[in-house]
């Protein structure tokens, strides 16, 4: 039997990305008669970080063993092609090759396979030769870091599948409703609102010390001959920040793209020219992209020149062009996502790992940047058993 009361809810989800749906989700696998809602500003699921990515299932290789990252990345990416198989979506098994430019470079393939044995993530390093057997269009200086757990799916798809199994399960969805307008009655609030989750935490006295920076990343289709590209191809990352470099993703159609960039945005949904332009975000946020500048924060000039060059096609192209030894110029640019990046406002610090925050009747997901996709199946077992605990110590 349910157990509510008439139009009261167990628990209020705010967000109808993968972060709010999985945590619904997991929440009925320990109790199916809970009554869940899930309330979204936009008319539909996914129409922000979370269909709007590259669809990489991550193997985990890149985190540091300490960080909620790397614990859910591993078995995040194996819960989330369950979930495929079981809904019958197709996941490509792309594998992806992390490739070095020069020595300093290669240094960075070692400190990965390192991170990889640390967080019990298959990858081994394989030279040019081993390279050339998976892709002889990849270029390498004398060594790769080879994954064969990276996969891609189309998230739009996973999302929209787990909505109609959601549904199944008796979730309430109420579309076009911000969390400002929502009168619905509920026991427990969970805020998964990816952009907004620290405006939406501080109302709840949460978040002191956050704000989000939003970045923008751009991504071009490749239009000439899909078979050039054959896996998903990594540069190897600065590890201080939380950006991953341009590269290539073979998608679920086998189609390529390349990017994403991470170009410091001026509110938090500027996908493209002025579209959800909002003024007092844009002060706030200049404001602290301005400190950040003057500061050197991390080093945020070199990053902010480096992401803004991307704004040429072509220098965004050559990015990629560094990478192999041959490939076209024709490609065209498909809907960009915006990464919803905390920066912590006293320490001056992009906060790389997930952050959770709680009062005695709401849990507030801040931070769920990349791979927050891979891991969500993971994180939010996690997160129910958070909230279980968080519920008893409040009793
Ligand atoms: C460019 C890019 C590439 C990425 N690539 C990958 C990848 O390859 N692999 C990977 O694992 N991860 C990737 N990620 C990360 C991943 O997409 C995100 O971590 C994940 O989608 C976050 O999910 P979410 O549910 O927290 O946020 P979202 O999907 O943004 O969902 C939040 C929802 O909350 C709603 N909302 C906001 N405010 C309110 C409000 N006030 N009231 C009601 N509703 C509200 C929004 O409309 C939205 O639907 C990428 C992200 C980006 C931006």
């Amino acid at each position: 039997m349910k157990s509510y009361l008439v139009n009261k809810y167990n628990y209020l989800i705010v967000g109808s990305g993968i972060i709010g749906m999985t945590i619904a989700y997991e929440l009925l696998e320990k109790n199916k008669n809970l009554k869940i809602a899930i309330i979204d500003k936009e008319e539909d699921v996914a129409k922000h970080a979370s269909g709007r990515n590259s669809g990489v299932l991550h193997a985990g290789f890149y985190y540091s063993a300490d960080s909620l990252k790397a614990k859910f990345t591993v078995d995040g990416n194996k819960l989330m092609k369950q979930f495929c198989k079981n809904n019958n979506i197709f996941v490509n098994e792309t594998e992806k090759i992390v490739v070095a430019n020069n020595e300093i470079e290669l240094k960075g393939i070692y400190e990965l396979q390192k991170r990889a044995e640390v967080n019990g993530v298959q990858t081994s390093i394989i030279d040019e030769d081993e390279v050339c057997k998976i892709d002889s269009n990849i270029k390498t200086y004398k060594k790769a870091l080879y994954s064969p757990t990276t996969a891609s799916v189309d998230p739009i798809e996973v999302c929209l599948k787990l909505k109609e199994v959601l549904k199944l399960k008796d979730v309430e969805f109420y579309f076009n409703t911000s969390f400002k307008e929502c009168h619905l009655e509920y026991e427990y609030m969970i805020n998964a609102s990816g952009a907004y989750a620290d405006k939406i935490a501080k109302q709840f006295g949460l978040a002191q010390d956050y704000t989000m920076l939003p970045f923008k990343g751009i991504y071009l289709k490749y239009l000439e001959n899909k078979t050039d590209i054959k896996t998903n191809i990594y540069p190897v990352p600065n590890l201080s920040n939380p950006f991953l470099g341009v590269h290539y993703t073979v998608t679920v159609d086998g189609s390529i793209k390349i990017g994403p960039t991470a170009i410091p945005a001026f509110w938090r949904e500027n996908y493209k020219g002025l579209d959800n332009f909002n003024f007092s975000e844009m002060i706030e946020i200049l404001y602290y992209e301005a400190k950040l500048f003057i500061l050197n924060s991390f080093n945020f000039r070199d990053l902010a020149f480096s992401e803004v060059k991307n704004y040429s096609n072509k220098i965004f192209i050559q990015k990629a062009k560094n990478m192999v030894k041959k490939i076209g110029n024709n490609f065209k640019p498909i809907p960009a996502g915006i990464r919803a990046q905390l920066l912590n406002t006293k320490t001056n610090e992009l906060i790389q790992d997930f952050v959770v925050e709680h009062t005695k009747d709401s849990t507030h997901i801040l931070n769920a940047v990349s791979p927050a996709f891979t891991c969500s199946f993971a994180f939010a077992k996690y997160i129910v058993d958070e909230i279980d605990k968080n519920k008893k110590e409040n009793k």
